[in-house]
């Protein structure tokens, strides 16, 4: 979110808000998806219209990552109905100002430390100065945030798993069955041997979109490639990992279950496996086929 606002083209916005989100004396988050519309992003219809002074917000926001702590509230939302993304915009709003409601955290079977929530906007009025992507550039906007927060994902996903084969390797070189550490079983070292393989590729393909990122070039096809992999990787390699330690895996302690369900959870941020694999098969058509 704070990538995002800081291509805004409101400088003074971005003087003011930034500083704020960076000292971490405010947290941000990223208001696009709505109860009635996920994937498909240009059809929202969050209003944001004109009226004098300013903008009046109305409409629902769900699945917002930080929304139960939140203070800038970077909202996308539609300024002209059935315009699409040539119509959407995103302005600013402020968690305690008057018209907003930020729900309770969302009862997910995970990730409970990300305080997802929904947030309802009933008639709330922003000053003119909280535009910080005009009509026609939201939609540009919310997608080039979308690419980056898709790097975050696949990072967290490695990380997860990397946590999860230490604990695994841990276990099954000090657990004994049949006069040996199960390590020792071929049926048990190739799995993780072969989850160790697959999260370093999951991590290169992660430090190379990260890498054209950093050189300012464009990273939409990589990162679509990344968040893809890790999320999948994640939550194939923990099953392995958990498969490592039988039954005791299911205990909490070894924190297996909690970092699998967050992989589960994972697939479905910042666009799903067939939002990524739509973003890599137009690329293909067009880099292969010049379609
Ligand atoms: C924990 C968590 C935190 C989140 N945080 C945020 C946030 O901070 N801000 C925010 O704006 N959103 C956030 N989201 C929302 C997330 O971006 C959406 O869940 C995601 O974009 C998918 O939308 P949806 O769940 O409405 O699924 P839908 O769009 O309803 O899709 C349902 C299913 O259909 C599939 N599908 C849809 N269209 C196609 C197609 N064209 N081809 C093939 N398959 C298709 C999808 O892949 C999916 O499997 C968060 C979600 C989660 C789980």
């Amino acid at each position: 979110m704070t990538l995002a606002l800081s291509r805004s083209p409101n400088e003074r916005l971005g003087r003011e808000v930034l500083p704020e989100l960076l000292s971490g004396r405010s947290w941000g988050a990223f208001l696009l998806t709505e109860p009635g519309v996920g994937s498909d992003a240009a059809a929202i219809t969050c209003a944001i219209q004109k009226v004098e002074n300013g903008y009046r917000i109305a409409g629902a926001k769900s699945w917002v990552t930080n929304g139960v702590n939140a203070d800038v509230l970077l909202t996308f939302g539609q300024s002209n109905p059935g315009a699409g993304a040539k119509g959407m915009l995103a302005v600013v709003a402020r968690r305690n100002q008057p018209g907003v409601k930020a729900s309770d955290a969302l009862n997910l079977f995970g990730s409970h430390a990300m305080g997802t929530s929904d947030v309802a906007f009933d008639d709330c009025l922003v000053g003119d100065e909280a535009v910080a992507f005009p009509a026609g550039g939201g939609f540009q906007a919310a997608m080039g945030g979308l690419n980056v927060a898709r790097l975050g994902v696949a990072a967290l996903c490695n990380g997860a798993l990397q946590g999860g084969l230490e604990c695994a390797v841990r276990y099954a070189t000090a657990r004994q069955a049949f006069g040996k550490p199960i390590y020792a079983f071929q049926g048990v070292q190739m799995p993780l041997a072969n989850v160790a393989t697959s999260l370093e590729a999951s991590r290169s393909l992660t430090f190379q979109a990260i890498a054209l990122l950093d050189a300012g070039q464009d990273c939409t096809v990589l990162a679509a490639h990344a968040k893809k992999y890790a999320t999948q990787t994640a939550f194939q390699g923990l099953s392995v990992c958990m498969q490592a330690l039988g039954a005791n895996g299911l205990k909490d302690e070894f924190g297996l279950g909690r970092q699998l369900a967050a992989a589960r959870v994972a697939e479905f941020m910042d666009g799903t496996g067939e939002i990524q694999n739509i973003v890599i098969g137009r690329a293909l058509a067009k880099n292969l086929a010049g379609a």
